[in-house]
């Protein structure tokens, strides 16, 4: 298995050309506002969208689907209103991508607590495309029980960290948990885990304990 802490060039590419789904894309807009590595990435995949259409077009090969998917990267960066005051911790802790869905300090949010030591809060205004994106707190030093993925899972560490199969997270970093992996993080001891977790599928639990707990609280 690859060990990265950055999303796949995959996602890179389809990020840069608007081909993600927004739960998807906000993650990786995220990621960006940490990572100087993967904003490099994503200017060169730019310019490399940009060259390849103007030899397209100098040949008068241009093709209508990918003159369109080209065109939008010219296309002007809408103007996002102005972020609301928030709290200290709120700031720090939240991208600015983040907080251009989360207008509200995070403690004002809807948490509620789908196993013991794990709080989420469903993003309403994030969700499209059959892709959602919550907010998982989880107490530090916690083992979180095995779990299944049905589809795929991005996670953005916001404070603390995790270890699980694919490596250690801190800050700023991407896990991505492809379908069918069973997963089994522990979180860091110093500090509460935050992170952005974005999935186009069900989370199931594979142990007793975990079935009969996820049953309960619906997760
Ligand atoms: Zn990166």
């Amino acid at each position: 298995m690859i060990m990265s802490t950055h999303p796949t060039d995959d996602l890179l590419l389809h990020y840069v050309t608007g081909g993600l789904p927004r739960p998807f894309s906000v993650l990786v807009a995220s990621h960006l506002a940490f990572c100087a590595r993967c904003r490099v990435e994503t200017e060169r995949l730019e310019a490399v969208g940009g060259g390849l259409f103007v030899a397209l077009e100098v040949r008068g090969e241009a093709e209508s689907g990918l003159e369109a998917l080209l065109a939008r990267l010219d296309e002007p960066v809408p103007i996002e209103p102005p972020l609301p005051p928030s709290d200290a911790e709120t700031s720090v802790r939240l991208p600015a991508p983040l907080r251009a869905f989360i207008r509200k300090p995070l403690k004002s949010l809807s948490w509620h607590e789908v196993l013991r030591g794990i709080s989420i809060v469903d993003l309403a205004s994030i969700k499209a495309d059959g892709a959602r994106a919550r907010l998982v707190l989880t107490r530090r030093g916690l083992k979180v029980p095995r779990h299944i993925h049905d589809g795929t899972e991005l996670t953005l560490v916001l404070s603390g960290g995790l270890t699980a199969e694919q490596g250690h997270f801190r800050r700023g970093d991407v896990m991505v948990v492809e379908p069918s992996v069973v997963h089994r993080p522990v979180m860091d001891d110093d500090e509460d885990c935050l992170c952005l977790a974005v999935t186009d599928g069900a989370v199931r639990f594979t142990g007793l304990i975990g079935r009969a707990r996820q049953l309960l609280a619906g997760y």
